[in-house]
């Protein structure tokens, strides 16, 4: 169902408004009663608090990597993990909000869907440094940067397996080499839309 405009029926719909900033929302689904979507503005990332509804959550993405956690097979948020909510440590918050709500390391899983890969991502000298800095030279090769390592790293730094970490489709993931995906970089005009669905 991933890539697909879908609507279960009985699903809550949470979708994003991101900045490309750091922050999360802390969501009791339980509570939600409202049939629209439900809009987040000013975050890229979502937490679910313990729920027992089905969900479904919206990240819009071209280039940066939309990434769905699961905890046992349930889906338990989402995040926009571009450059910036990467260097802001938004993979960590989601990390440290998700054990404070009770998950443990070793039950959570991060799915990574279609992004720009590290061969074709190019940014100013500058904005690289910058970047590495706050990771890993590793996810450098030149001005070229790698999003996904990035965020492994991180990840398996506050004690996530790499196992643990992963993408949901091995091949051609890369929005910019491929055209049925958007790709802010490549110019294209479409904005588009990733769903995870719980059932
Ligand atoms: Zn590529």
């Amino acid at each position: 169902m991933f890539l697909k405009r879908v609507s279960p029926v009985g699903a809550k719909i949470v979708l994003m408004e991101q900045v490309h900033g750091a922050d999360i929302k802390v969501l009791s689904l339980d509570g939600i009663t409202e049939k629209k979507p439900l809009v987040l503005k000013g975050v890229d990332g979502v937490f679910f608090r313990k729920y027992s509804a089905i969900v479904s959550v919206g990240i819009r993405v071209a280039d940066c990597i939309p990434v769905f956690i699961l905890s046992e097979n349930k889906l338990i948020g989402a995040v926009h993990a571009g450059r910036r909510s990467i260097a802001g440590g938004i993979m960590e918050l989601f990390l440290s909000t998700a054990l404070d709500n009770g998950y443990s390391i070793e039950s959570m899983e991060f799915l990574a869907g279609p992004h720009i890969c590290g061969s074709c991502y190019e940014v100013s000298g500058a904005a690289a440094a910058e970047f590495a800095k706050g990771t890993s030279e590793e996810i450098l090769n030149g001005r070229h940067l790698n999003l996904y390592k990035a965020m492994t790293i991180r990840l398996c730094r506050k004690g996530i397996k790499k196992e643990s970490v992963n993408l949901l489709k091995s091949k051609e993931y890369c929005t910019f080499e491929n055209d049925r995906y958007c790709s802010y970089r490549r110019k294209d005009k479409r904005r588009s839309m990733a769903f995870a669905v719980q059932v």
